[in-house]
């Protein structure tokens, strides 16, 4: 496996200048587009990596299946439904031209900016510190990482340029559909998302997805089957922003990607694997990351289709 990796991070490798570093949030911005790394971690737990496989980098929107993932559980599967609903918009993940006469759950789905801000609502806790502080400790649990932080820089870039998210937010709110206080619920966002992860970390937490909440190797079960099933379906349909049919065609297993450069993927019953490398294309997605994962998924048959 990793003679496979490293033979993919080598073709992959001219990719990385084929994209460019978010600058939306200018914290982003000093990122090295050179990066790039790939992990995989097996069913027995074994843990495979090539390139700049432990580098750190912000979570961004890979968080967005662990919020759905907390608030499913705290709130219950009916509750998140309501509130967000399931199908792709084939829209931008930070779009917020919303052209319906009024913007309904069955608009947004957890997987858009929209839909993860108003499921961080769903969360438990008296305070959004609180809500916050329990995902966090969420991503270490999955992630296996007890060290997992906050990049203090990119979060207070995020909060400060963050005006989009500011308007979805308020968007949400003169639709009645979210009641809390605007600026404590984007700070939970904004944190949650500069969460510092590695490919290694994210592998760890596709791989529990990949076997529907349950640690392989622990065997301890760390969330329902029903909500595993919940979130990789959103992945299969909206993980990839608006090029995931075409990264179903492509790659062909449930995915997040994240504007850090990370991506995510679940092979069900099988792995967890992810990519990193932050040069993006024009959606958002990491150009080498997908190569790389296309290029894995051809040579160990992994598409699910
Ligand atoms: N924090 C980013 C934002 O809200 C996440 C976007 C992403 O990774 O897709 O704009």
């Amino acid at each position: 496996m990793n003679t496979i990796l490293d033979q993919i991070v080598k073709e992959c490798r001219e990719y990385t200048a084929k994209g460019h570093v978010a600058t939306y949030i200018p914290q982003l911005a000093v990122a090295d587009p050179n990066k790039i790394g790939i992990c995989v971690v097996s069913h027995s737990g074994e843990t495979y990596c090539a390139g700049d496989c432990f580098d750190k980098f912000t979570v961004q929107s890979v968080i967005k299946p662990l919020i759905l993932l907390l608030a499913l559980m705290d709130s219950g599967p009916e509750k998140v439904r309501a509130l967000v609903g399931v199908e792709a918009t084939g829209k931008p993940f930070d779009a917020f031209n919303y052209s319906d006469l009024a913007l309904t759950g069955a608009h947004i789905n957890p997987m858009i900016n929209t839909g993860a801000i108003a499921l961080c609502t769903l969360i438990h806790g008296e305070s959004y510190d609180v809500k916050f502080a329990r995902l966090l400790e969420l991503t270490r649990k999955l992630a296996g990482n007890q060290e997992a932080e906050l990049d203090r820089a990119v979060y207070l870039s995020e909060k400060k340029t963050g005006s989009k998210n500011r308007a979805l937010v308020y968007m949400l709110k003169a639709y009645g559909m979210i009641d809390d206080p605007a600026e404590e619920l984007l700070d939970c966002y904004f944190r949650a998302c500069s969460i510092l992860v590695s490919c290694r970390d994210l592998a760890q937490i596709a791989n529990v997805f990949a076997h529907h909440g349950r640690d392989p190797l622990s065997g301890d079960r760390l969330f329902p089957k029903e909500f595993a099933r919940y979130v990789n379906a959103t992945l299969a349909t909206c993980g990839m922003y608006d090029g995931s049919g075409e990264f179903a065609l492509n790659v062909g297993f449930p995915a997040k990607s994240g504007v850090g450069g990370g991506i995510m993927g679940v092979i069900p019953n099988k792995m967890g694997v992810a990519a990193f490398s932050p040069a993006l294309d024009k959606r958002g997605n990491s150009v080498a990351g997908i190569r790389m994962l296309e290029r894995l998924s051809q040579s160990l048959e992994l598409s699910i289709f």
